[in-house]
């Protein structure tokens, strides 16, 4: 099955409702930066909360989702868009702890319990809003569920699950984010509180074959779900040589000339995608010649 993120309404608008599948979005993130289990569960969980969060959006409105724990992971940052593309790197790759108590890889280890989680977003036309609450978890399901509630004053209820394999590799890794609307009821919001008490993990379910909205039909009753849009959703990163190059111009004349005398040449590698860019003398040679210019 292909990634993807169903947008819905139930009870006749009294909840909103999302659900994603993203193992392989998640896979994509876990191959390119080689992570540990700790650390890919962590990651992963972030991507798909950044993923539902990002499902709010319009097309080209962007955000940026910042997890900053006292953890070993370090920080986590993920980008995210009103498209369903992603990407997104954690600081300590190679973290794997002992299982907690229920047996399930330690993301609160991992991550911490102090900190903070942020969210940026770039809404076009120079528009911008941030957001950072508190962690209360650091299992990060309820810290995206407590900024829902906090930041953007919509009582929420969000799932992120990341299912690893013994050799690291991600076996399912999707979520949802229930909405409640100012008109819902008390006996919907009472049913899909037990609905979703009762449920496996969404990634142990994807992993058995189900879709997006068998999962929802789950929390909600087949008969109360109407789908609005369908929407793809995969890891990118949108990084090129001539971005980098950029960077290396607003760095001067003199920085490059040093970079030719004394390196014979410049690296560049991307945080989000880990592709690596090189620049010969003669490239570099290009460049200083651009800062001239200016
Ligand atoms: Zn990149």
């Amino acid at each position: 099955m292909s990634d993807y993120l169903i947008k819905t309404v139930c009870f006749e608008g009294q909840i909103r409702a999302y659900a994603v599948c993203a193992t392989e979005t998640v896979s994509e993130a876990q191959r390119r930066h080689d992570t540990w289990s700790a650390s890919s569960a962590a990651l992963g969980r972030t991507m798909v909360g950044t993923v539902l969060l990002g499902a709010t959006l319009k097309g080209d409105d962007k955000m940026t989702v910042k997890v900053e724990g006292n953890g070993p992971v370090g920080p986590i940052i993920v980008d995210g868009n009103g498209k369903g593309t992603t990407k997104g790197y954690i600081t300590n790759t190679k973290v794997s702890l002992p299982p907690n108590e229920l047996g399930k890889i330690d993301v609160k280890g991992a991550v911490g319990t102090e900190g903070s989680l942020t969210v940026i977003k770039d809404l076009g036309l120079k528009d911008t809003f941030s957001g950072t609450v508190p962690l209360i978890s650091g299992e990060l399901g309820e810290d995206f569920t407590y900024y829902m509630a906090n930041s953007e004053q919509v009582p929420s209820a969000i799932g992120l699950s990341v299912l690893v394999d013994t050799d690291d590799s991600i076996k399912a890794a999707g979520g949802f984010m229930i909405q409640v609307m100012p008109d819902a009821t008390n006996e919907t919001i009472t049913l899909l509180e037990e609905k979703i008490a009762e449920m496996p993990l969404v990634s142990s379910l994807l992993d058995d074959g189900e879709s997006p909205e068998q999962i929802l039909a789950r929390i909600m009753g087949e008969d109360n779900v109407k789908v609005l849009e369908k929407m793809p959703i995969k890891f990118e990163c949108d990084c090129s040589k001539e971005r980098f190059a950029t960077a290396i111009i607003a760095l001067g004349a003199d920085e490059i000339q040093s970079m030719i005398d004394e390196d014979h040449g410049a690296e560049a590698e991307c945080h989000f995608c880990g592709k690596h860019y090189h620049y010969s003398e003669a490239d570099l040679e290009e460049l200083k010649a651009e800062t001239l210019l200016k």
